[in-house]
């Protein structure tokens, strides 16, 4: 594996492989990989002739008094890991040659940047308007055939799936299932922050999931329901979820009944560390 730090270096490797006609793969991440990251690589692996991970912290999706500073960083046992898993381009980038100086553009997809964690009172539409961005640059510098993502960020997937679609961007996205601990937490790379005791607590978002994945395998469809269900499993817990919502998996509306496509997403804050998770409710696992 290689590590390429400039959009030159990196078209320089990609040049030989496009002209070939290989399959170029993109994982995109911010580093301090666990077993969800690992799992997209191996995907990405299965699917295409070259695999490109991207490990870039990405200052512009981070708002102010959020996590950037502290977040986890360790280039060197990433590089490790993703050697192992076959990756053969780690485009690792330093801030400068993402934004160079006087760089003045954001990309923003309107609505569904502003629902969920893009509300305003949460982290608002400037986070997603900092994905879409990077990712729009990360889609022009590598130019994949295929790009991988996890649906343990889901909204991010939507979110994605539609600048692509709206831009013409000639790239297939590929949603991957949540990577889980033993006990169901989703892997995440904030969970680092949990202590003991907050580790404990952060089941309360997986247990509502399930709870209501519960109320719906027994056939109920009503979204008040589904959700009270799901709600009682907070109650139950000294986590208060920031937001617990039913919406179209596909297009993020709200929705009244739950069918095959309905995704329940959840953020709670524990103790400082806000997590995500969201489960696609009805679905044979
Ligand atoms: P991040 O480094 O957190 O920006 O994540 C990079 C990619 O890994 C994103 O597409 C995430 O959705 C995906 N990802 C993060 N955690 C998980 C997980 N537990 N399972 C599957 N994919 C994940």
């Amino acid at each position: 594996m290689k590590t390429v730090r400039t959009v030159a270096e990196l078209r320089a490797e990609l040049a030989e492989p496009r002209r070939a006609g290989r399959r170029i793969g993109l994982v995109p991440t911010m580093g301090s990989f666990h077993e969800g990251h690992l799992s997209l690589m191996r995907r990405a692996r299965e699917d295409c002739s070259v695999v490109v991970v991207s490990l870039f912290v990405n200052p512009t999706q981070f708002g102010p008094g959020e996590d950037l500073d502290t977040y986890p960083r360790d280039e060197a046992r990433d590089a490790a890991l993703a050697e192992a898993e076959g990756v053969d381009l780690l485009f690792a980038p330093p801030t400068s040659e993402v934004y160079p100086e006087g760089f003045d553009v954001v990309v923003r997809v309107r609505g569904l940047s502003g629902v969920l964690c893009g509300a305003p009172d949460r982290r608002g539409p400037d986070h997603f308007d900092g994905v879409t961005t990077v990712v729009a640059k990360l889609f022009n510098m590598v130019a994949p055939d295929v790009a991988y993502f996890g649906q343990k960020d889901a909204q991010q997937s939507v979110v994605i799936g539609r600048m692509v679609r709206d831009l013409d961007i000639p790239v297939r996205i590929e949603v991957c299932p949540t990577v889980r601990e033993s006990d169901g937490l989703a892997m995440s790379s904030r969970n680092a922050y949990l202590s003991d005791e907050e580790r404990r607590r952060a089941l309360a978002l997986h247990g509502a999931l399930e709870a209501a994945d519960a109320v719906v395998a027994r056939g109920e469809r009503d979204a008040s329901v589904v959700l009270a269900a799901a709600r009682a499993e907070f109650d139950s817990s000294d986590v208060e979820p920031e937001y617990l919502e039913l919406r179209s998996a596909t297009d993020l509306a709200p929705v009244e009944q739950v069918n095959g496509s309905t995704v329940l997403a959840v953020a709670a804050r524990v103790g400082r560390t806000r997590l995500i998770d969201n489960k696609v409710l009805g679905e044979t696992p």
